[in-house]
């Protein structure tokens, strides 16, 4: 529990940097140099991490990146983050490029539910937006994910003015047919160091499905103390994720180990000790909790990040993971 009574028992993982999509969003073109192998945390140290963590409350852990699905032998570390005391989630977070292939794998393994990123069903407008991805790939990903049982499938799709906004009804659409093996949830822009794109509020967003498809009906509080706020929208359920325009600061339960092992506890703001060095330079879990424990109490109450102005979010989206 932080200091303004928080309570943290989700985690996600971002178990590499490295991806093989390049979201205009998520990554600038061009100046981003990987961390090197050995900066990054191995699987046992990421587990010896939950399994500390899980004696102090942590029940959910989501995999992400980063790609995870670029990280050699995920299922074992997906089995060994499984089969920790007191986990009961196992979840990851995907750009399901490489995802049909692994889907029945990874859920034996242990995954329980994927999320996946798709911000256009236009084939040269996703090419566009991740730089050389290929939806067709991404599409048989999602079918994998719907027949291996990991649903609901959470469609991940960040709007951007002028870029993709005029597909929010459409992926809508879409998701229906599938529904209720898959779920659409809209992501408002977040401004890294520099606002490369523009926001579309959440309300927007709903105001655009309403004048389609009628009032989405709201459903009750956030499911599992996540960010989204959920609405039913004929067969589909629809979330809005909306850091910016209706934050979610005041109920945040998620802390995130980055791919270096900093944990930071705010995905916007925050330099951390890095759990790595600690763990490497040979702590005992009672030591290691307890550093836990002190970045957890210095969580600040928000991020600082506006539409039009604030603080920009700090770091590079691919180590912290989304
Ligand atoms: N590579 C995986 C993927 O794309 O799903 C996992 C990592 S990605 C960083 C996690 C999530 O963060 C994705 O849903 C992605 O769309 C979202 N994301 C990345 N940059 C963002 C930004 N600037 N604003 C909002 N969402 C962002
Ligand atoms: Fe890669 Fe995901 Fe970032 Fe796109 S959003 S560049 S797929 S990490």
């Amino acid at each position: 529990m932080d200091r303004f009574g928080r309570v943290h028992n989700y985690l996600r993982v971002s178990v590499t940097d490295r991806c093989n999509f390049r979201c205009v969003y998520c990554l600038p073109a061009e100046g981003v140099t990987w961390l090197p192998r050995e900066s990054l945390l191995g699987f046992e140290e990421i587990a010896r991490v939950v399994r500390v963590m899980a004696g102090m409350g942590l029940r959910s852990v989501r995999l992400t990146g980063g790609e995870p699905t670029v990280r050699r032998d995920l299922p074992a570390l997906v089995e060994a983050i499984a089969a920790v005391p007191g986990i009961v989630d196992v979840s990851m977070t995907t750009n399901a490029h490489r995802f049909a292939g692994q889907a029945a794998v990874l859920k034996a393994a242990g995954l329980r539910r994927v999320n996946i990123s798709v911000d256009s069903l236009d084939a040269d407008r996703f090419a566009r937006i991740t730089r050389g991805g290929e939806l067709a790939s991404v599409l048989a990903g999602i079918e994998a994910a719907i027949e291996a049982g990991l649903t609901p499938v959470k469609l991940n799709m960040v709007v951007m003015r002028g870029e993709n906004d005029d597909e929010v009804v459409s992926m809508a659409r879409w998701a229906m047919e599938r529904a209720p093996a898959v779920q659409l949830r809209y992501i408002e822009y977040m401004p890294f160091d520099a606002r490369w794109h523009q926001n579309v509020p959440a309300s927007e967003m709903r105001a655009r499905l309403a004048e389609t498809f009628g009032e989405p009906v709201p459903l009750s509080a956030r499911q599992g103390g996540g960010p989204a706020r959920h609405w039913q929208l004929g067969p589909l359920v629809v979330g809005f994720i909306a850091p910016i325009t209706e934050h979610f600061c005041a109920t945040c339960n998620r802390l995130r180990l980055l791919a270096d092992g900093h944990l930071r506890t705010c995905l916007a703001h925050e330099d951390t000790p890095s759990l790595r060095d600690v763990v490497r330079g040979g702590a005992s879990d009672d030591q290691l909790a307890a550093v836990v424990r002190n970045i957890v109490a210095g969580k600040p109450a928000g991020h600082l990040a506006e539409a039009d102005g604030g603080r920009a979010f700090e770091g590079i989206m691919t180590q912290i993971g989304g």
